[in-house]
């Protein structure tokens, strides 16, 4: 009698051991699995600096290391985005006559100075949508677009969360990168629309189009520069001028300014079609 009572207490105890061994192991399975399936963690300066960069400067840069060869652009542009002219210019010549980045005399220039030029520069290392002909610009033919980001839609009832370029009906649209088709057909706002998840993480999206190119498959690959479509005014833009409608969504969910990347690729592949 008292041995069966005493199993009838451990029991239940040992019951709630194991739950609670079971629990902690559904705990740690889960957070590994969502640390696994994360989206690539992207620090917060990063498209900030990026989408702030003026396209005039980025594309003096890049003419100014045709000339120099022997720069290297993002070192360039770091410094000549970081800091005023006259800090910049004694840097740039010591570049110029070779120096390395990493030995250069910093003069005056405080410290804390010196360690945000070296991230912006670490910054364009890795975010390589300024260096030349990495990106293609997505309108074959003669458009125009202006900065229309973050303008009201509807009345304010939402926000602009892309560049709309203007262009004649038909006009070919490419890629503006490698990556894999994700979203394709028909949405309710963008009409034929197709959307891309580039190599590098971030979706891209492409909207109005007249046709979408017959080869799109949903989960295949496409190359930077391939044919997406036509230019058209499908979806709620049924009624405006015909446009592409180009969207650019980071990881986090948050749509960015695609406007001065645009111009910087349609200046580079202008130079290099001529
Ligand atoms: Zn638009």
């Amino acid at each position: 009698m008292k041995e069966s009572g005493v199993d009838t207490i451990k029991l239940p105890s040992m019951l709630k051991r194991v739950v609670a061994q079971l629990s902690i192991l559904i705990i740690v399975a889960l957070v590994a699995w969502q640390e696994l399936h994360r989206p690539p963690t992207i620090l917060s300066d990063v498209y900030p600096y990026l989408t702030s960069l003026p396209p005039a400067l980025v594309k003096q840069c890049i003419k100014e290391n045709q000339t120099f060869p022997t720069i290297v652009l993002e070192e360039l542009l770091a410094i000549s985005s970081t800091l005023p002219e006259r800090e910049a210019l004694p840097l740039i010549d010591q570049l110029k006559n070779n120096v390395p980045f990493s030995k250069l005399n910093w003069g005056l220039i405080p410290r804390n100075t010196q360690k945000i030029v070296q991230r912006h520069r670490e910054i364009l290392n890795k975010y390589t949508y300024y260096h030349p002909n990495k990106y293609k610009f997505p309108v074959i033919g003669s458009t125009w677009y202006e900065d229309s980001f973050g303008a009201d839609r509807e009345g304010g009832k939402r926000k602009h969360e892309g560049t709309d370029l203007f262009g004649k009906e038909g006009t070919p649209i490419v890629s503006i990168c490698g990556g894999k088709v994700e979203q394709l057909g028909w949405n309710r706002l963008g009409g034929e629309r197709v959307g891309i998840r580039g190599d590098e993480g971030n979706y891209y999206y492409y909207a109005h189009l007249q046709y979408l190119s017959t080869s799109l498959v949903k989960g295949k690959r496409v190359q930077a520069g391939e044919h997406l479509g036509t230019m058209g005014h499908t979806g709620d833009a049924l009624t405006t001028p015909d446009h592409l409608h180009f969207g650019i969504e980071i990881p986090n969910g948050q749509w960015i300014n695609p406007y001065p990347f645009l111009e910087v690729w349609q200046d580079c592949q202008e130079e290099g079609s001529s």
